[in-house]
């Protein structure tokens, strides 16, 4: 018996999608918390339509935003088909925040008690396709001799816990503070919109997983983008969003290629 059977079946389709595989450009772009769907062997999860709809299951406009800058960047984008409720692949297997059992207000019955199986299912269907697809794109562009630059996109609630967030865009980074750095400046000096670093939430909270596994041990630039949801609620502000978002990091990738 498979243990990952009974997560994922064909109708649901793969776990991982890629989009603009010709791409040319440096930037690889990611996007963990592209989609709200679930699985249907996972049915609702125990949740309602008001919570399945809601930040914690997805990043609202990430994924759109992500498309506009892959096409922008001509850039590779992969992305996550599947709820970061079944499985949040900017964590590890073994963080608790993989298969939560409350995120912010909400409890998620069907993430309760989950057996050493279902973890192990849900891995091996969600988590182990979608990073085993960025490490082989990131290793055989290495192998034709082309650099590669990881950007993740993200978007976060306006209000957590009751609480407004002023912050609008986050640049989050890790060890390596190379593009952060350059892309921090370059948003200083255009004075559009309040950008911050490793804000609202940053490293020591275990975000950033992706460019842990895939950016740090090979040496890619990388960073993390985190958009306030509400500015990017509708195509026209995806629009400026990514425009703005896609000089920053064009002016931070050609600087870190300088250095
Ligand atoms: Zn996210």
């Amino acid at each position: 018996m498979l243990v990952r059977s009974g997560i994922l079946t064909s109708a649901d389709g793969d776990a991982v999608a890629v989009e603009n595989v010709n791409a040319d450009g440096a930037v690889v772009l990611v996007c963990e918390h592209a989609s709200s769907l679930l699985p249907t062997a996972a049915g609702t999860l125990g949740l309602s339509s008001e919570a399945l709809s809601s930040h914690i299951a997805w990043d609202p406009g990430a994924l759109a935003v992500s498309r506009l800058l892959s096409a922008k960047l001509d850039a590779l984008l992969v992305h996550q088909r599947f709820s970061r409720l079944v499985y949040d692949c900017n964590r590890p297997p073994e963080s608790p925040a993989a298969m939560p059992e409350k995120s912010e207000i909400y409890e998620i019955p069907g993430n309760r008690d989950l057996s050493v199986a279902e973890r192990y299912a849900r891995t091996a269907a969600i988590y182990v396709p979608f990073h085993d697809r960025i490490s082989a794109e990131l290793a055989s562009r290495a192998a034709a001799g082309r650099p590669s630059v990881l950007v993740t996109v993200h978007s976060f609630t306006p209000i957590y816990f009751g609480k407004p967030r002023a912050v609008e865009i986050g640049i989050l980074h890790d060890t390596d503070t190379r593009l952060a750095d350059v892309m921090l400046d370059g948003a200083a000096e255009a004075g559009r919109f309040r950008v911050e670093r490793n804000s609202p939430y940053g490293p020591e909270d275990g975000v950033t997983h992706t460019l842990r596994l895939h950016a740090l041990p090979a040496g890619h630039a990388n960073v993390m983008i985190e958009v306030r949801n509400d500015l990017i609620a509708n195509s026209v502000d995806q629009e400026v969003m990514a425009d703005y978002l896609a000089g920053l990091i064009a002016d931070a990738v050609s600087s870190v290629g300088r250095q």
